[in-house]
C-alpha cells in the first residue's frame, strides 16, 4: 500500500470514530456499569474505567492471575499448606447460582453434620471460613507458561472480611467423565435470572480437592481475578491438576464461556522471577 493509501485509511478510520455515535466513544462510566463482562468492551483491560471501585484492576501491583514458576513459595521452597478443612458437603447444603460470568456454589445452612470444625483455612490464629468455589474455563493461572482446560476457585475469609484465600485447582482435560463434577454440572441454572438451584443428589466428596492439597503447590499474594481485583488475596494453587472429561467441560462452557482474565503483573511474582533467574546464572 503506497503512505497516500495509507493516509486515506487512517483518515477513514478517524471519520468513522468521530461518527461513532457518542454513547459508544465515550468512555463506559455509567454507576451500574459494575456490569463487566469478559467481552470487549468491558473485558478485563476496561474493568478499571467501569467503576472508581475496579481501581486496582489497573493500578494494582500484586495482581492475578499470574504464570507459576519455579521460583515463587512453594512446597519445594519448604512451605508448608496451611491447615484446610474441608469435609464432604452433606445432602441439601449446596445450593448452585448462575451469576452470568461465572457459576457459583455457595454452602447453605448447616453444612456439616454434627460439630464439624470450621470449614476452611486456618493460617495461625487467623480462620477463613470458605464462602464458595466457582468455575473459570480456560485456567487463569499457569503453571511454567502452561495453561489448563479450567479453574475452580475456592473462595475463603476471615469474619472481620479483611483477610482472603483462594484455593485454586487447576483442571486438566481428559476422555473420562470425572464422577466428581458429575453432579456439579448436572443442573446449572440457564442464565442469572433463574434462582439458586440445590444440588440435586447427596453429598459432595471433597476428597479429591483434599487430595490435591497434599502434593506440590505453589502460594503468593495475589489479588482477586475479578472486579474489584482487591489485593492481599493469598493464592494457593496445588500443581497436580484435577480432571474433568471433554463433555463435562463443554458443558460447563456453553454456560459460563471464556471467563478467563489474562495474566497481569505481580511484583512479588517477577521480584521472584529476577532471583531466580539472577542464582541461576
Ligand atoms: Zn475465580
Amino acid at each position: 500500500m503506497s503512505p497516500a493509501v495509507l493516509a486515506t485509511a487512517a483518515l477513514a478510520a478517524a471519520l468513522i470514530t468521530l461518527m461513532m455515535p457518542t454513547a459508544l466513544a465515550a468512555p463506559v462510566t455509567a454507576p451500574e456499569t459494575s456490569e463487566w463482562t469478559y467481552d470487549a468492551r468491558s473485558g478485563p483491560a476496561y474493568w478499571a474505567d467501569l467503576s472508581a471501585d475496579f481501581k486496582a484492576c489497573h493500578d494494582g501491583q500484586y495482581q492475578s492471575p499470574v504464570n507459576l514458576h519455579s521460583g515463587i513459595e512453594s512446597s519445594t521452597t519448604g512451605r508448608k499448606f496451611p491447615e484446610w478443612s474441608m469435609p464432604p458437603f452433606v445432602a441439601g447444603s449446596m445450593s448452585v447460582k448462575n451469576l452470568g460470568h461465572t457459576v457459583q456454589y455457595s454452602p447453605e445452612g448447616n453444612t456439616t453434620t454434627g460439630d464439624a470444625p470450621l470449614r476452611g483455612l486456618r493460617f495461625g490464629d487467623d480462620e477463613l471460613a470458605f464462602k464458595q468455589f466457582h468455575f473459570h474455563t480456560p485456567s487463569e493461572h499457569r503453571i511454567n507458561g502452561q495453561y489448563y482446560a479450567g479453574e475452580l476457585h475456592m473462595v475463603h475469609k476471615s469474619a472481620d472480611g479483611k483477610r482472603a484465600a483462594v484455593v485454586g485447582f487447576l483442571i486438566d482435560a481428559t476422555e473420562v467423565d470425572n464422577p466428581l463434577f458429575s453432579q456439579l454440572l448436572d443442573y446449572i441454572p440457564k442464565n442469572k435470572l433463574e434462582p439458586a438451584a440445590p444440588l440435586r443428589d447427596g453429598t459432595l466428596d471433597t476428597t479429591p480437592f483434599v487430595a490435591a492439597t497434599k502434593g506440590d503447590f505453589f502460594t503468593y499474594s495475589g489479588s482477586l481475578t475479578t472486579p474489584p481485583c482487591t489485593e492481599g488475596v493469598t493464592w494457593l494453587v496445588p500443581a497436580s491438576p484435577l480432571q474433568m472429561s471433554v463433555k463435562q467441560l463443554k458443558k460447563l462452557e456453553e454456560v459460563i464461556g471464556f471467563t478467563a482474565r489474562p495474566t497481569q503483573y505481580n511484583k512479588e511474582v517477577a521480584d521472584a522471577k529476577s532471583e531466580s533467574a539472577a542464582a541461576e546464572h
